[in-house]
């Protein structure tokens, strides 16, 4: 079967062919690096894994570039305001995005260049685009001349006549076209700024993707991706500044992600509705992260609510209770294990569903729910007694632990260890369903007094009182008592 992608400059699923058979040059647009990321910057970052893990896994050699954008407005506002020079900030930002991208356990990218670095490329680019009559250079200012691009508006399908202009900025008289964007910008006072043919400057934010693509992966790569508001005016003008300069096809395959929403709007640092991934990680956990986005087809929005985190975390709990039931398994049934064919059978079917899901527009969504219904077919052969746990248990078990890891290394899901993570959902329900742990443990103290007293009637009146507070009693729990994970 083949991979098909949704283009986002076609509307079309497109089956996939690669530039070089067998590789894959792959380009996501990083953060720029002025504070901690929130959990929707992360969206890209998480897709992607599954992609590239995914083009790995059938085969493929894929060199994937994400870049830090360390030259920005942004950067230098925050500078700024806090008294000091913008590689301070960058520089805290990135080890910062770097401590979050390894708590969140992605496989590192192939390169992560930084615009500071490739000023070299970004001026030898503008100076072709100049040469090839695609731009034009105003008071040490020079734009892209969109007029003479007759492709402009072919990834986001506008029509330049349908562009609105000047109704927030005052139109620049000087352009050309209205529309004409900055590829390169002069030094401000209190600006970095770098030397070029065009006096101290520094460079306009489209440029700096063209530029180090064409320097890491060179001038057309398979596919480009990005946030779904990176479409139009970044990627649009990304095009025409490559195919400016190079006069090749830049990308083939544009994968744009949905957003993420809190409550109905956007997240985004603008309107101050943000989670960071850090703060998220350390109050829920990069696990719960993962699996949310995951469970969702990228192409869709997805909203965070806490109905949507209880739901992950009862999913969660599912999945690492039975890789814990299949681990302990697996350790006391001493003699070998024994294949279970039938079981075995079934999980090669979920491998063929799986991929067909994934070769479609990588259906993250699917292959959530395909591990789900492995679960569940693991949990169908009958382990509850542990007396008869037997050899052909152990080889469904150790069956079940190398299907769901094969999986796992793919989405970045299910390796933490059992124990530590079920006991850190337990946790986690108890501060989200507000449970008062006194209270809870004092009932317990009263009910085992009961049961000592045989007073059967009280102890059941108190296991109800419990159940009615949403926490059941568990044998063979630390505490002997959890928050009921609902299904
Ligand atoms: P920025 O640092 O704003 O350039 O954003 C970095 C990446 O995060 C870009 O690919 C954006 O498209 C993406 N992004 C920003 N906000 C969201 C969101 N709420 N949901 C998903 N992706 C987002
Ligand atoms: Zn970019």
């Amino acid at each position: 079967m083949t991979q098909f992608i949704y283009n986002s400059m076609t509307h079309k699923k497109e089956k996939f062919v690669p530039l070089e058979q067998g590789k894959v040059k792959l380009y996501l647009c990083g953060p720029t690096v002025y504070d901690y990321l929130h959990i929707g910057n992360f969206r890209g970052a998480i897709t992607f894994n599954l992609i590239r893990n995914w083009l790995e896994f059938q085969g493929y050699q894929v060199t994937f570039v994400y870049n830090y954008t360390d030259v920005d407005d942004k950067i230098i506002k925050r500078a700024n305001e806090e008294g000091v020079e913008t590689s301070v900030i960058t520089e805290k930002y990135i080890h910062e995005f770097e401590e979050d991208f390894r708590r969140l356990g992605l496989k590192k990218h192939d390169y992560n260049p930084r615009v500071s670095e490739h000023m070299g490329d970004i001026i030898a680019m503008v100076e072709k685009i100049i040469a090839n009559d695609k731009a034009y250079v105003i008071d040490g200012e020079v734009f892209f001349a969109i007029d003479k691009f007759e492709d402009y508006g072919k990834l986001s399908h506008k029509k330049l006549d349908q562009l609105e202009v000047g109704q927030r900025v005052e139109v620049d008289k000087r352009k050309k076209n209205p529309h004409d964007f900055v590829l390169w910008k002069p030094a401000k006072a209190g600006e970095p700024s770098w030397d070029s043919p065009w006096g101290k400057g520094r460079p306009g934010w489209h440029i700096e993707c063209s530029a180090m693509v064409k320097a890491i992966l060179g001038e057309s790569i398979d596919i480009h991706g990005g946030g779904v508001d990176l479409l139009f005016p970044h990627h649009e003008n990304e095009i025409a500044q490559s195919e400016a300069c190079n006069c090749q096809k830049y990308a083939n395959y544009w994968v744009h992600n949905e957003f993420i929403n809190f409550g109905a709007e956007k997240m985004s640092k603008s309107l101050g509705n943000v989670i960071t991934a850090r703060n998220f990680m350390e109050k829920y956990d990069a696990e719960i992260l993962k699996y949310l986005f995951l469970s969702a087809h990228y192409r869709t929005q997805m909203s965070i609510t806490d109905d949507k985190l209880l739901q992950t975390i009862s999913a969660l709990n599912r999945i690492y209770s039975a890789i814990a039931l299949a681990q302990t398994t697996v350790e006391s049934v001493e003699q070998a294990g024994v294949t279970d064919n039938n079981f075995v059978k079934k999980l090669e079917d979920y491998d063929v569903k799986i991929k067909k899901a994934l070769d479609d527009d990588f259906n993250s969504a699917e292959l959530i729910s395909y591990v789900f219904e492995a679960v569940r077919s693991f949990n169908a052969l009958g382990f509850a007694n542990k007396k008869k746990r037997n050899v052909t248990h152990k080889g469904a078990s150790e069956a079940f632990l190398a299907w769901i890891k094969k999986y796992g290394q793919m989405s970045a899901l299910f390796n933490a260890d059992p124990n530590v993570i079920l006991s850190r959902l337990d946790e986690i329900l108890i501060d989200m369903k507000k449970i008062d742990r006194k209270q809870v443990e004092s009932l317990v103290a009263l009910r085992s007094k009961a049961r000592a007293e045989k007073n059967w009637q009280e102890a059941d009146r108190i296991r109800a009182e419990l159940e009615e507070m949403g926490v059941e009693l568990f044998d063979g729990h630390q505490r002997g008592w959890k928050v009921k994970v609902s299904e």
